[in-house]
This record gives C-alpha cells, sequence and structure tokens, in this order.
C-alpha cells in the first residue's frame, strides 16, 4: 500500500481549530479510500517556545525534512510579543522554509461564484476567478546583502536593502510557472521592473530564455509589476498564473488574495526543488491568514483556508487530482447552499461555526 508521510504543524491561536477539520477528511480518506496517510504532529511558533524555548525544535524540523509534505496552520499571538527576536514565532515559519529551501510559493485566488458579492471589486469582474500567483520565496531584496542600516556621522542614516538574483533561481521558479501553467489554462505572464531594476532585466531575460529553451508551447507575456498591479484590479480575469519575485509577489498575491473576499479563504504551497533520486518536491502548505488571537478558542474560525491548503497538497505532493477537485468541489457546493462562518456571512445565509463548516465540507466531500 502507498505511504504518504504527512506532518502537521498547527501551531497557535486558529491553527489547532482549523487543523481539526482537516484531521477528518484525512481520517475519512484513509478509511473509506485507502489513501495510506501516516500522520505525526509538531509543534512551531508560541506554542514550540512555551514548551522548548524554541520556534521549533531540532526534532521536529527533523520530522518536516523526511515528511511528503508539511501541513502548517498559523503562529503568532500577544503572548509572545516580548520573547526574544531569534525565537520569536515567526522564526519557525522561516527556519522551515529555509531548510526546505521552499523556492516557490503559489497563492491562487479562487473567486467562488457565491462569493462575488463579497468582493471589494463588482461581483462579474471577479466571478469565477482563478489564477495562481507564483511567488520566488528564498531571494531578492528580503535577503540580499548588504542589508543594514549605517551611521553617516552627519545626524542622517542609510538603510541598504539589496535585489539580488542570479540566474538558477530566476530559471527554477519560472520553470515552476510554465509547468503548473501547462496544467491550467496554459498562459503565463512574468512581472518585473526592467525598466528601472538591472534584476528585472536579468529578470525578463532569464524568463524569456527558459521559455523560448523548455516551455515554448506556453503562452508568456511580460508586463511591468505596477502596470500589473493596475491589471490585477481592473480585468483581474485576464490573468492565469503570473510568476513573479518576492518583493512584488508579496503585495501581488495580498492584492490578488483580496479580489476573493476574507482571509479565511485563501490557501497556499510553498515548493522546494524536485528530489534527485525520487523527483518529489519538498512542500509546505499554509492558510495565507494569521493565528487570528481576536477569534481564537472561540470556536468560530473559517477552517476553508486550512482545508483548501490540504486540497493543494493533495494535487501537488500525492497527484491525487480528482481528491483535490472533489475537496475544492465540496467547499463551492456548501458556500452555494448558503453555509457560511462569521467572517464571510452574508444576508439569508446560515451562520455556523468552525466545526459545523468542517463537518459540512466532510459531509459534501463523501458525496462526491
Ligand atoms: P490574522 O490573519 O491572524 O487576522 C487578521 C483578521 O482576520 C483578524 O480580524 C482575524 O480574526 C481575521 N481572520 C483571519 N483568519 C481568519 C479565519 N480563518 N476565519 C475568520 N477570521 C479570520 O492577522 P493579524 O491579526 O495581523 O496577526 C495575528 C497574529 O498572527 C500575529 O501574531 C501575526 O504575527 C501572526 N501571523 C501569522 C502568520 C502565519 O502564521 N503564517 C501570518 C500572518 C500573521
Amino acid at each position: 500500500m502507498t505511504v504518504r508521510n504527512l506532518f502537521l504543524l498547527p501551531g497557535d491561536g486558529i491553527g489547532p481549530e482549523a487543523m481539526a477539520e482537516v484531521r477528518k477528511i484525512i481520517a475519512y480518506m484513509n478509511e473509506e479510500k485507502g489513501a495510506g496517510f501516516v500522520v505525526d504532529e509538531g509543534l512551531v511558533g508560541g506554542s514550540a517556545y512555551d514548551a522548548h524555548g524554541a520556534a521549533i525544535s531540532e526534532e521536529d524540523m527533523q520530522k518536516a525534512l523526511s515528511a511528503d509534505a508539511v501541513l502548517f496552520g498559523a503562529v503568532g499571538g500577544p503572548k509572545w510579543d516580548a520573547v526574544p527576536y531569534e525565537v520569536r514565532p515567526e522564526a519557525g515559519l522561516l527556519r522551515l522554509r529555509k531548510d526546505l529551501e521552499l523556492f516557490a510559493n503559489l497563492r491562487p485566488a479562487i473567486c467562488y461564484p457565491a462569493l462575488a458579492a463579497a468582493s471589494s471589486l463588482k461581483p462579474e469582474l471577479v466571478e469565477g476567478l482563478d489564477i495562481l500567483i507564483v511567488r520566488e520565496l528564498t531571494g531578492g531584496v528580503y535577503f540580499g546583502e548588504p542589508k543594514e542600516i549605517i551611521d553617516l556621522g552627519n545626524g542622517q542614516k542609510r538603510g541598504i536593502d539589496t535585489q539580488v538574483y542570479d540566474t538558477y533561481e530566476i530559471e527554477r521558479i519560472a520553470g515552476v510557472a510554465f509547468e503548473l501553467a501547462r496544467t491550467r489554462k496554459n498562459r503565463v505572464c512574468s512581472m518585473e521592473k526592467r525598466n528601472v531594476m538591472k534584476s528585472g532585466v536579468l529578470w525578463n531575460q532569464v524568463v524569456t530564455e527558459t521559455h523560448k529553451a523548455k516551455y515554448a508551447d506556453v503562452q508568456l507575456e511580460h508586463m511591468l509589476a505596477d502596470a500589473g498591479g493596475m491589471q490585477l484590479v481592473r480585468a483581474p480575469k485576464q490573468f492565469d498564473v503570473i510568476v513573479t519575485d518576492n518583493l512584488f509577489g508579496d503585495m501581488l498575491s495580498d492584492v490578488a488574495a483580496m479580489l476573493t473576499g476574507s482571509l479565511g479563504m485563501l490557501p497556499s504551497a510553498s515548493l522546494g526543488a524536485p528530489d534527485a533520486k525520487t523527483g518529489k518536491r519538498k512542500a509546505l502548505y499554509e492558510p495565507v491568514h494569521g493565528s487570528a488571537p481576536d477569534i481564537a478558542g472561540k470556536g468560530i474560525a473559517n477552517p476553508i483556508a486550512m482545508i483548501a491548503s490540504f486540497a493543494m497538497c493533495l494535487r501537488y505532493s500525492f497527484n491525487l487530482v480528482q481528491d483535490a477537485d472533489n475537496l475544492e468541489t465540496a467547499i463551492a457546493n456548501v458556500l452555494d447552499r448558503g453555509i457560511r462562518t462569521g467572517d464571510i456571512m452574508a444576508e439569508g445565509a446560515v451562520q455556523v461555526g468552525t466545526v459545523e463548516m468542517g463537518d459540512a465540507i466532510l459531509a459534501e466531500f463523501k458525496t462526491l
């Protein structure tokens, strides 16, 4: 029987509440579909700090490194605001991204028809929206050196960040975008600022060359990142896959996210390079939202972002495409029936809590 190793890191705040709903789906898939998930669980963020004095223990890091996929909830909260910088809750997530070498961040922006009215844009602009932003996650200005504040000695200081990309970093993120486009509408739009940035010139060249050499069947377009931001709110449905660097991706994926309604709806995946022997990519799946301390423990968090992250895991780590499709359809059908958590509540809908939403999605999933 296939064994699929999953490592769960529920984290803090609403993380464990949302993860509990995914656990039910895993149990069902094991019992009824022989999915063969072997599940282990660890601590990350504030909960890990309380137990081990670190944002993730070495033992849990090893488990994350050897798992087929990591499911991550959320970290942080006011309880840990004053802990030392190196062991703050977010350090656990950054360590995971770094050690697993997760260079490709996938942020889908899907607008469920039932939620089109909740978008800040006109419903006809977003209904049926399905775009995927592929953001480079381990390079660029967030990591480039020098990165410092220097004292100029004349009462002035200078803050420096360095935007830097090497060819291989652009090639591999472009490769991920082109490959994903082939499973979708076969279109990639690459965004940079080649008009004012040397790293943008190189980005544009390398994406163009990678396309020509290996992915000429995919339709490629280039757009300046500022124009891209404008187009995202003007006519978002023109896009299929957008590939961009760490900084622009950070902003553009948040813009795209808000086209679709609540933070509680947004999944993400972060992928590493394929293993030379097995061909499998290291992967971590997590909702975009944080630990929502304001609603933690109340049983009202929306578990959809976490469940949709698990659907991405089924698709990208285990190639269980039909199950992933069914789980996403189950979410859409439940929303269509007017079942809502508080964050996406609308007039005439039925408001439910975390557990009821999870149960409704699982019940629907079982029928598909
Ligand atoms: P947040 O995403 O936790 O919450 C923002 C708002 O959205 C809150 O009002 C919250 O109640 C609501 N919200 C978020 N997820 C929801 C859900 N699933 N269902 C219903 N409502 C939801 O962001 P924040 O308030 O800026 O940060 C809170 C804590 O989370 C901080 O400690 C922050 O550092 C941390 N954080 C962690 C991550 C992560 O773990 N990846 C990401 C962002 C923030």
